[in-house]
């Protein structure tokens, strides 16, 4: 069996372009699905894709850790830069979905699952509209309560918020307290049983980071993600010793000796892995191998396409120390038109039972996809107010 064409279905999803990638072999009708979407990389990751084929046409797409090492290891350069991170994973999930449908299992199976009857969802304020999950400020406590509502009226057991305001390395009073009141009147809104999470997006320095670490404490938060940039290993391990509050992160990190270094300070207790990002499953799989050596929980980044959530459910039904998966199905109304999915979500408690279908357990619509070719993303970019560059 050979690899005969890699081919990338490029879908504009507003915020995103989907890049979904599609590995062809000459057994007629056998092909695999990945996904390699990155904002504002869209046509970097496309370009990686074309170059790393040139490696795989005419190879088996059944040894995939063959494969996967001459994807990171060939022609000199390492796949740990974010774009090329990015191809190899939309290629690794494909291959693997190729293999799936192969022995004709779920991924899953493939990997000894599945290790649990179900998977808890959680979602976006908003539901992953842009607007409201980004853009509502932090000066309006009330709007952080209402769509908290909303979150549990549609079922979710845990949402996560943007509550952490964009801050200069060294900020006074003002953003704690704002961050502090939409966390109260989340917590007022939705009680005790619900699962509030907080995003900080990287925003804030490790100082910074510190205090609204501090600040939130008190609400019992299910996690405080990325409190400083991925770089500040230091910071994100003396901001998670600090506080009780989990702190997870791991969504930007590309291979596994980053994760060894974030593990190994104990620089969170949630590990944010990012299957499109980090390697795929084949990386993946080793990732959280070591994170269990550190009793490190995963919860997998997710805000991308739905092949992403395909893949990031198949490994969470083979993962023991898998936790809770990101979500979004607001982002655009047509999401359900490109993908048919295997699994099945309860829209009572969002939570998922396994795909029995083989591989990932889709199909992806061309068609649809083709309605939605590849537009430049909407920009989002963040300037303090001395004009000086923020993170967003
Ligand atoms: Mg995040």
């Amino acid at each position: 069996m050979k690899i005969t064409a890699i081919e990338t279905h490029v879908c504009h999803a507003r915020m995103r372009n989907w890049v979904f990638v599609k590995v062809i072999t000459d057994q007629p009708g056998l092909y695999g699905w990945g996904e390699a979407t990155l904002e504002w990389h869209t046509r970097g990751v496309v370009g990686s894709i074309e170059d790393l084929a040139t490696l795989l046409v005419g190879e088996d797409p059944t040894c995939v850790e063959h494969l996967w090492q001459m994807m990171w290891r060939q022609h000199f350069w390492h796949g740990n830069g974010i774009t090329r991170s990015t191809a190899i994973s939309g290629i690794d999930l494909a291959l693997w979905d190729i293999v799936g449908k192969i022995h004709g299992v779920p991924c899953h199976k493939l990997w000894g699952g599945p290790v649990r009857d179900s998977i808890r969802l959680y979602c976006h304020l908003g539901g992953g509209n842009l607007e409201s999950f980004y853009e509502t400020p932090v000066d309006n406590a009330k709007q952080f309560a209402d769509f908290a509502r909303q979150a549990v009226t549609d079922g979710f057991t845990g949402f996560k918020s943007m509550a952490v305001p964009p801050t200069m390395q060294i900020e006074g009073l003002k953003p704690i307290k704002a961050a502090d009141a939409c966390v109260a009147a989340m917590r007022e809104a939705v009680g005790d049983e619900i699962d509030i999470m907080v995003d900080c997006h990287a925003r804030p320095s490790p100082a910074m980071g510190m205090q609204f670490a501090k600040a939130l404490d008190p609400y019992g938060l299910y996690f405080f993600e990325e409190p400083c940039w991925p770089e500040n290993i230091a910071g994100l391990a003396a901001i998670n010793a600090a506080v009780a509050t989990p702190v997870a992160t791991g969504e930007r990190l590309t291979h596994l000796a980053a994760f060894r270094d974030l593990f190994s300070v104990r620089g969170c207790d949630i590990c944010q892995l990012d299957l499109t990002h980090c390697g795929g499953f084949t990386e993946a799989r080793r990732i959280a191998a070591l994170a269990d050596a550190y009793r490190i929980a995963l919860a997998p980044h997710n805000p991308q396409g739905p092949v992403s959530t395909a893949a990031s459910l198949e490994f969470g039904f083979s993962q023991p120390s898998y936790i809770i998966c990101e979500s979004v199905d607001n982002d655009v109304p047509w999401r359900n038109d490109v993908v048919d999915e295997g699994f099945v979500v309860n829209p009572t408690n969002r939570t998922v039972t396994p795909n029995e279908r083989p591989g990932l357990g889709i199909e992806i619509n061309e068609e649809e996809v083709n309605k939605h070719p590849f537009e430049q993303e909407l920009p989002q970019r963040v300037f303090y107010q001395d004009g000086s560059v923020g993170d967003w």
